[in-house]
């Protein structure tokens, strides 16, 4: 632990290990305590701080995994040592409660120790080779190696909702600097503090560990040109992103659109349906109702796991799910949203559900300013289809059930779905058939199924995906969770008779 336990932020930029003022600032909008003033990324700044992640490639992309698992256990200690101060200015800025802090704290530091041994295992690099066979008629087959190979500087967008998780050393920057690439982070505007502090870490891992400094940027966000110029940089190989699907989107097409395309790993939402099969609900409805509540509500609601929709075919046990989980959501108060953008979209989104033809208010509140508390909506499947908008993500506490007439309409519902983060099943033994008649449909739709459980608590492991079809995520090929994820920021490159001497060490 530090001496010395307050933080107050300087507002600087993190450019290849120098802090740097903008010329002009902007002003943080915490929750509560004190606001501070922060540089305004410009787009010279990413054209700084991408040169340097270039310039250090040539020494960290070629450093051992020995050397790079150092790296990332150095940084989970400096943000260990920095524990109580990120969580102070965490919880002012985003108005989160400091036991959500400390755990997401812990899920950082976690998460970069699980990537320094997964690199150290070496099994990601999915080393192959076909030997030579000189003799092989009509054509000699020649010597071939494989091995994943580290794409260059990468760019990460830190997210609103997970200040530590999936930020500044969060996922996308953990699984970046375990597979050898330079970062530059654009942070998010709603927590610029802990952004700061985050740096400030990793900065002093790199002191400690002898890296390159252009190896890590942080470039505060205040203006959209930061993110795109970020996303165009000749010298930036991939993004990782969790946000909003139109902003996202913005910057897939972006990628898309340059002359050297580049990937884009868009984490963007997700209603994450339950299907509640009828013995399950017959059996648990009431129990099922409060473990639904919780997930629902949740850190106010904001997590791209969040529970949005529950589908139940319709009769006295739909109804008796009903009056439980409304009985479990009315006593769950106002919570305080990450900024007063977020509480406004989640207000526009209650009006849009709410003003939609078919739609059936169960719970009302009232919430105003930052603040979001839970409401409940119902509707049939017939109404579903009719109206597309309903499938849109309503970021924050809103519950949806959609009453169906039987097993063929909860299926026809399932095939209407976009794609999604998670599918859940409800199920008792006496629905395996039913169960087994949608697993087709749901695998089809979402990066995770589940059965039994709520999808919020994304476990980080060498199984977790975390990303699905289109609007859930812009790859579905990837997961920006679990060790998986390193894949992202890797290539395979295949070497033809290359004398040992000339072959990376990892195939050595
Ligand atoms: P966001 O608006 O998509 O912003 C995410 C990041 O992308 C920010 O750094 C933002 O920069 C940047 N950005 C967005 N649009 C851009 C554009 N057109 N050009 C360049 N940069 C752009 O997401 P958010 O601020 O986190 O929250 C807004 C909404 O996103 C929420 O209400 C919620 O609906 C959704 N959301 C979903 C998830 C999820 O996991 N599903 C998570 C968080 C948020 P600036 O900050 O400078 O604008």
């Amino acid at each position: 632990m530090r001496d010395e336990m307050k933080f107050t932020p300087h507002g600087k930029h993190l450019i290849a290990g120098n802090w740097i003022a903008g010329e002009t600032t902007f002003t943080s909008e915490p929750a509560h305590g004190p606001a501070h003033a922060f540089s305004v990324g410009t787009p010279a700044l990413v054209d700084q701080a991408c040169k340097a992640a270039e310039e250090a490639f040539w020494s960290y992309g070629y450093s051992s995994r020995a050397a790079r698992a150092e790296f990332l256990d150095a940084i989970a200690d400096e943000i260990e040592a920095r524990g109580p101060e990120i969580t102070e200015i965490g919880t002012q800025e985003t108005g989160l409660p400091e036991a959500r802090l400390e755990g997401e704290r812990g899920r950082t530091t976690g998460q970069l120790r699980l990537f320094a041994q997964h690199i150290a295992q070496g099994d990601y690099l999915d080393r192959r080779h076909d030997a030579a066979v000189p003799d092989r008629a009509p054509l000699p087959r020649p010597d071939l190696k494989m091995v994943q190979r580290p794409l260059g500087p990468v760019a990460v967008f830190g997210a609103s909702n997970f200040p530590l998780a999936f930020s500044t050393a969060g996922g996308d920057t953990a699984s970046a600097l375990a597979a050898g690439c330079p970062v530059v982070v654009k942070g998010h505007s709603a927590h610029p503090g802990t952004s700061e502090i985050v740096a400030e870490a990793i900065h002093a891992a790199i002191a400690r560990c002898g890296v390159h400094p252009g190896v890590f940027s942080l470039i505060q966000g205040g203006k959209r040109d930061v993110g795109t110029a970020l996303v165009q940089h000749p010298l930036i190989n991939a993004v990782g992103f969790t946000g909003s699907l139109a902003g996202g989107r913005a910057l897939f097409d972006l990628c898309a659109q340059r002359e050297a395309p580049i990937p884009f790993f868009g984490e963007l939402g997700s209603v994450n349906p339950m299907f509640l099969l009828p013995a399950a609900l017959a059996a648990r409805g009431a129990q099922l109702a409060e473990g639904w509540a919780g997930s629902l509500t949740m850190g106010a609601g904001q997590f791209c796991t969040n529970p949005g929709i529950a589908v139940v075919i319709d009769g006295p046990d739909a109804d008796a799910f009903i009056d439980a989980a409304t009985r479990a959501l009315e006593p769950i108060g106002a919570q305080t949203m990450l900024t007063d953008g977020i509480a406004a979209a989640y207000r526009a989104g209650r009006d849009r559900v709410a003003g939609t033809k078919g739609v059936q208010e169960v719970l009302t509140s009232m919430c105003d300013m930052r603040n979001a508390t839970p409401y409940l909506f119902a509707t049939t499947g017939a109404e579903w289809f009719a109206n597309e908008a309903l499938g849109e993500e309503v970021f924050g506490p809103l519950g949806l059930i959609i009453r169906v007439a039987d097993m063929e309409e909860m299926r026809t519902i399932a095939r209407s779905l976009q794609g999604q983060l998670t599918c859940t099943l409800h199920l008792d033994d006496a629905d395996t058939e039913a169960g087994q008649s949608l697993m087709p449909i749901l695998e089809r739709k979402a990066g995770r199924v589940l059965a039994n459980g709520y999808p919020t608590g994304v476990e980080v492991c060498d199984a977790m995906v975390h990303g699905g079809p289109y609007p859930a995520s812009t790859n579905f090929g990837h997961t920006s969770v679990g060790t998986l994820a390193i894949r992202r920021f890797l290539r395979p490159v295949c070497y033809q008779n290359m004398p040992d001497a000339l072959l990376p060490d990892d195939l050595r």
